[in-house]
């Protein structure tokens, strides 16, 4: 969790086939606090509900960056119309950590649609940049962070060259979700997860077939982490709290 921060955790869901389904597969009501969640659909769509009275779709394409803050509950499943035509599912869900000072931020979202999403080419039609937050040259991602983080989905073409810098002590880790690359003149196998160390402020990427990134980068915190489960503070003392607070309902009410 320190070596990627503020990334907490990474669940990749790689692409799989869901027969035509009545009963919508998911993740019932559960709670969050202290970090957010950013979900990046990919195939398939996933549906949402809150205790706050929230609900919305995540399309393919689509990226739903939640703060869940001082904390909410939530349930996460596949949305109807994708349960009963079943189909192809890939899905990633990254767990972003909020410094101590924004622990207790109000739960809200920001629900960014594909469209919304800034483009870079890569030279040499070595394929595309999404920046979904943070910035790539003069391309400006729209999800707005607390703290300073690049996160870029990247489509590359065989033979694509994607090369830069990092800030100096950031983080820097990329998921392969698909095909074989080159990274700091290393083989990468195909659904690695790269975690680069974070003295060198240069990374180079080459794709040796098509290949598809994504690209994590920001200001580690340098704060303690205590973490049980969906509970993300600084102290034991805070998840004693979060666990009194759970208990006695203060996140709210879903069924
Ligand atoms: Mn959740």
């Amino acid at each position: 969790m320190h070596r990627m921060s503020p990334f907490l955790l990474l669940d990749y869901a790689a692409e799989s086939n869901f027969a035509p389904s009545e009963y919508a597969r998911g993740v019932g009501a559960h709670p969050h606090k202290g970090f957010e969640t950013v979900t990046i659909a990919i195939k398939g769509a996933v549906e949402h509900h809150d205790s706050a009275g929230n609900h919305g779709v995540i399309y393919p394409g689509d990226v739903q960056w939640m703060t869940a803050g001082s904390g909410l509950l939530h349930k996460e499943y596949h949305e109807k119309e994708f349960s009963r035509n079943g189909g192809s599912f890939e899905m990633i869900q990254l767990w972003v950590n909020l410094p101590a000072r924004f622990k207790k931020e109000a739960p809200h979202y920001q629900s960014i649609k594909a469209d919304q999403i800034g483009v870079y080419e890569l030279p040499d039609n070595g394929g595309t940049v999404k920046v979904i937050a943070g910035s790539w040259h003069d391309v400006q991602g729209p999800a707005k962070t607390y703290t300073p983080i690049n996160l870029f989905q990247v489509d590359m073409n065989e033979g694509g060259i994607f090369n830069g810098t990092v800030e100096e002590g950031h983080t820097l880790s990329v998921l392969v979700m698909e095909g074989e690359t080159t990274m700091q003149g290393k083989r990468i196998e195909p659904q690695s997860l790269v975690v680069f160390e974070t003295s060198g402020t240069v990374f180079s990427i080459r794709a040796d077939s098509k290949a598809r990134l994504l690209f994590m980068s920001g200001e580690p915190l340098n704060e303690p982490i205590a973490s049980y489960g969906p509970f993300v503070m600084n102290t034991q003392a805070e998840l004693m709290e979060t666990f009194e607070e759970f208990r006695e309902g203060k996140f709210g009410e879903l069924n």
